[in-house]
């Protein structure tokens, strides 16, 4: 019992129906369900939703269910009268039926899956209520085939399991699709295009004219070369949404696109064979970012040279946010650049040994100017950048960090607008849900 408190709401509100500001809903919430006869359970409901609206000067209304435990059938009761009213017709076999129900399982071999790479074993449910009059057996392309009057039933992984012939298979597929092109999911689309963007304009100086001194012949030297430096970024934590700022950044300065190299995507492999390193355990995330720092220097740099690792420790982040006093990243992950670098220098320098220049300046992306500083006091002795450049480079960066930004919030909103269109018919129309059926 000890555990309710915490795990039985904490399910319900924020891994199952993902709502975790409770208040957004409104103020008069209805209790229902078996488990609410458990007065421990409702406690427990309780004090976390009254938590939920701390702050907020609401107080919820919390009732409990006079039938609790049956509130759900009595729904389920309700929604087969509505769809009958509409001409649907029961598949229910009838109480007489069931009882004289015989089923036998099968799982083994003739019932795998093999309609993707995971080849799935699946458990097929064979039911026998009496074989109906008049009733064929259907043709099926099972290697279990049916007994006379037997239906049936196959518990699969996923949806596109539960069948037995490819054309019901595709036609799952179908809808699957068509649910997902209705229902994009803008965290993947965020983090796959968040590494393609690209700055609009080239910013950097014209490279200078050779002079006397030896800073101006340096300077000149690196500029010319700036085109063939090679930098690998790590693809983990928050440059899965700052990456366009960087990108944008070193393109305007004149570095070839092609020359700004992520790590690979995060697999199995890539975490068993570069995540031992670590001698402290932080978070995964943190973890995760000694497997692709060993991607970049084992992987990318043997394939083709980097000259620098650049993995900045994003203290202050830009935010949206008004009247807050900061946006911070957590002090785990700004500082994993750190623990990376004691991690690949503690028994010997593997970036050096490497050729490599490991950079991982402190920067602050609210504020352009000192985010400037902080950039160019890094990357000078690389590139040879002047202030002014540099500054202009900060701002191209930010540009297209926005563009990205400006996309993915239109998208969502479209979205947005398009979802609750869709419900507010639902609502005004009393008609059901559609749902794809297969006749
Ligand atoms: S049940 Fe689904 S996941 Fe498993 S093999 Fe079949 S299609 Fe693939």
């Amino acid at each position: 019992m000890r555990g309710w408190p915490q795990c039985c709401p904490k399910n319900v509100w924020l891994y199952i129906a993902k709502i975790p500001n409770l208040s957004e809903l409104g103020t008069r919430f209805i209790l229902q369900g078996g488990t609410q006869n458990n007065l421990a359970a409702v406690k427990a409901q309780v004090d976390f939703m009254r938590t939920r609206f701390k702050g907020s000067g609401r107080v919820p209304e919390i009732i409990v269910h006079r039938h609790a435990g049956e509130a759900g059938a009595i729904g389920a009761a309700l929604e087969a009268v509505h769809l009958w009213r509409q001409g649907r017709e029961t598949t229910f076999i009838g109480l007489d039926a069931v009882r004289n129900i015989e089923y036998r399982t099968t799982v083994g071999e003739e019932t795998r899956c093999h309609f993707c790479k995971n080849h799935c074993v699946r458990t097929f449910i064979d039911i026998f209520a009496g074989e109906v009059e008049g009733e064929a057996q259907a043709a099926s392309p099972s290697k279990l085939p049916l007994r006379p009057g037997e239906r049936r039933l196959i518990i699969a992984t996923c949806e596109k399991g539960t069948v037995e012939d490819l054309d019901s298979m595709r036609f799952i597929q179908a809808g699957l699709d068509a649910a997902r092109d209705a229902n994009p999911n803008l965290v993947e689309v965020a983090g796959r295009e968040v590494w393609r963007m690209h700055a609009r304009r080239k910013v950097a100086d014209p490279i200078p004219s050779l002079g006397w001194t030896r800073s101006r012949r340096r300077r000149r030297s690196l500029m010319q070369n700036r085109r063939e430096v090679r930098i690998g970024i790590p693809r983990v934590m928050a440059m899965y949404w700052f990456a366009p700022l960087f990108t944008g950044y070193f393109e305007s300065l004149g570095l070839a696109p092609g020359n700004i190299v992520f790590s690979d995507f995060t697999t199995d492999e890539m975490f068993q064979a570069g995540a031992k390193r670590g001698s402290i355990d932080p978070c995964f995330p943190s973890k995760l970012a000694l497997a692709h720092i060993h991607n970049l220097v084992f992987v990318k740099h043997l394939r083709n040279r980097l000259d620098c690792i650049f993995f900045p420790m994003l203290d202050v982040l830009r935010t949206r946010l008004v009247n807050v006093r900061a946006s911070n990243a957590c002090p785990t992950t700004a500082l994993t650049p750190e623990v990376v670098k004691a991690a690949f220098t503690a028994e010997k320098d593997v970036f050096a040994e490497n050729g490599i220049l490991y950079l991982h300046p402190l920067l602050d992306l609210s504020t352009p100017h000192l985010l400037a500083r902080q950039l160019h006091a890094a990357l000078n002795p690389l590139l040879g950048l002047s202030k002014e450049e540099n500054l202009r480079a900060v701002y191209e960066g930010l540009e297209t960090l926005s563009r990205f930004e400006a996309d993915i919030y239109r998208r969502g909103r479209e979205f947005w607008i398009a979802w609750s269109g869709r419900a507010a018919w639902g609502l005004f129309c009393s008609d059901a849900p559609t749902i794809m059926t297969r006749e």
